[in-house]
């Protein structure tokens, strides 16, 4: 019997901003993995989301709403670009007449650079909300003229390397105005153990870890207020020299693991 494919294509009309002429483009709203061609197309085709204009040319970032659907390793990953509309997994459910999404890893994203950075942290078998908490750690390392130099809408998690390893990542700097230049900091085993140690009971203690079929947004700007309440926490807790020595090791860590030097 041939596996259920949920994928569903559709074309949206497109006013071109820059010549103001209509298009059509192409896309999806529901992107099933068991189409092998198109989960390779999510991963590695970067023009996957642009319009070209068939009058002037221009190239234009699509935003619209898309459902990644991975039954093997159950995960349900939404580009949702309203940050206000929420979705549950009974509209998943109605939209697509599987018998339950209870059992997945349920996540909704604003861009589709966060989409698919998400669908690449959820495939690999470490947490994906440590991964955004050490995706923020590190960035605050940067001095301000490197904040400025690489900035934050460029800086991503990808593949350490062309094995495309779903335990090999890397943080990803984009240099700001020079197209395709980045630095690949790898994330080590190392980095991944002494965060999770630190963070991931608080993680499950506040953030309601384990509740499954719940669409949350577990971003950057999520671990940027995560990490800011950890440390409000601690300052206000008796226990505050243990907790404060415990992120300082942790900066620590990622000064050592990551950019390999002393931070101070
Ligand atoms: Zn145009």
């Amino acid at each position: 019997m041939a596996k259920k494919n949920g994928t569903h294509a559709l074309d949206v009309t497109v006013q071109c901003p820059a010549c103001h002429e209509f298009g059509v483009f192409p896309t999806w709203d529901v992107i099933d993995t068991v189409d092998e061609k198109l989960k390779e197309r999510v991963h590695f085709d970067e023009d996957l989301f642009f319009y070209t204009c068939p009058h002037c040319h221009a190239k234009i970032h699509m935003e619209s709403k898309c459902l990644y659907i991975d039954r093997d390793k159950k995960l349900l990953v939404w580009h949702i670009p309203d940050p206000k509309e929420r979705v549950s997994s009974q509209e998943v459910q109605d939209a697509l007449g599987a018998p339950s999404f209870t059992k997945y890893t349920c996540r909704a994203c604003l861009t589709w650079g966060e989409w698919r950075e998400k669908i690449i942290e959820l495939e690999s078998s470490y947490d994906d909300r440590l991964y955004e908490i050490i995706k923020y750690g590190a960035y605050q390392l940067l001095s301000e003229d490197g904040k400025e130099r690489l900035p934050l809408e460029a800086y991503h998690i990808d593949y350490a390397d062309d094995s495309h390893d779903a335990d090999k990542l890397a943080l990803v700097f984009m240099q700001k105005d020079a197209k395709g230049m980045a630095y690949v900091y790898p994330i080590t085993d190392r980095l991944k153990e002494v965060t999770q140690d630190i963070f991931l009971p608080i993680v499950e203690q506040i953030a309601d870890a384990n509740r499954k079929a719940q669409f949350d947004r577990f971003s950057y700007s999520w671990a940027k207020q995560f990490v800011t309440y950890v440390i409000k926490a601690a300052e206000e807790d008796k226990n505050r020299e243990t907790f404060g020595n415990l992120i300082g090791f942790w900066v620590k860590t990622i000064g050592d693991e990551i950019f390999r030097q002393e931070v101070k």
